[in-house]
């Protein structure tokens, strides 16, 4: 459970990102969040795992508050959360298996991982999260030789290689097109049913959160301006 307190979001420059938010998502749920530009969608996103720092309010993870925690805990809370971004971030010149090992990089000294010396575990992690998403004939290619779709399959595979419990992807199919944006939303939906992993995804075309939330939330202005299921979201369209 991703539970939001009263939080609230103000940037160095005074711009307001989120104002006192109360959300809770539940295990298991596939949320898209929808909204304008500027609306605070990836605030909100990024407030989950402290890529950023709210300025109010409490953010708890499993009953555990994510906000006041430090240090070690801080990374063991944030290796059960995998990111996803558009613009993909993996190591271009590597290849898809080493990009997909990063996702195990925090669970070994630097020295051991550097030197590509990862345990047997990892490796066999690796090729089933590859498997998970199709990319398993690809491990050995360089990352950048993919298309953007499977770029974006690999960082998917990454955060399962990670053992990740929570998916947060941040408008993860913004520079692709129809077909591959099909691709990519469905391999998202398909680990979160098999698997039961909770998945927030930002989304600025409501057309396609429709067809796969479990449960849509509409942000403007940093607050939420609707929360309802894809049915309840056609009603009031
Ligand atoms: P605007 O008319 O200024 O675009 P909206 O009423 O569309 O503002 O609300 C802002 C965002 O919230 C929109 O981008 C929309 O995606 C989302 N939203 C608002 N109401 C709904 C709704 N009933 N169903 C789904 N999304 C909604
Ligand atoms: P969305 O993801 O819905 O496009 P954002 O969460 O990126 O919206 O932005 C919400 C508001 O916060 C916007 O007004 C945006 O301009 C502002 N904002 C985002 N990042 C920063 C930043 N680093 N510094 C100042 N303002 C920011």
């Amino acid at each position: 459970m991703i539970q939001f307190k009263q939080v609230s979001k103000v940037y160095p420059n005074g711009t307001v990102g989120l104002q006192e938010i109360d959300l809770a998502i539940r295990p298991g749920e596939f949320v898209v969040i929808v909204g304008l530009s500027g609306a605070g969608k990836s605030t909100l996103l990024r407030s989950i795992n402290r890529l950023h720092e709210i300025t109010s309010g409490d953010i708890s993870i499993d009953g555990r508050s994510i906000t006041s925690t430090k240090g070690r805990e801080l990374r063991v809370m944030r290796r059960g959360i995998g990111m996803i971004f558009q613009s993909f971030n993996l190591v271009k010149r590597s290849t898809v298996l080493r990009n997909v090992l990063a996702g195990r990089v925090g669970y070994h000294s630097t020295l051991r991982t550097m030197l590509g010396l990862f345990p047997k575990r990892d490796m066999e992690l690796a090729f089933e999260a590859l498997d998970r998403v199709n990319m398993l004939d690809k491990a050995y290619q360089r990352a950048d030789q993919l298309s953007g779709g499977q770029q974006q399959r690999v960082s998917i595979a990454r955060a399962l290689a990670q053992e990740a419990k929570i998916i947060l992807a941040d408008e993860p199919v913004a520079s692709l097109d129809p077909l591959t944006t099909r691709q990519v939303m469905d391999d998202l939906r398909r680990i979160n049913r098999e698997m039961g992993i909770t998945t927030v995804v930002n989304l600025h075309f409501v057309d396609l959160a429709r067809e796969y939330a479990t449960r849509i939330i509409g942000v403007r202005a940093g607050r939420i301006v609707f929360d309802g299921t894809p049915a309840q979201a056609t009603d009031e369209a």
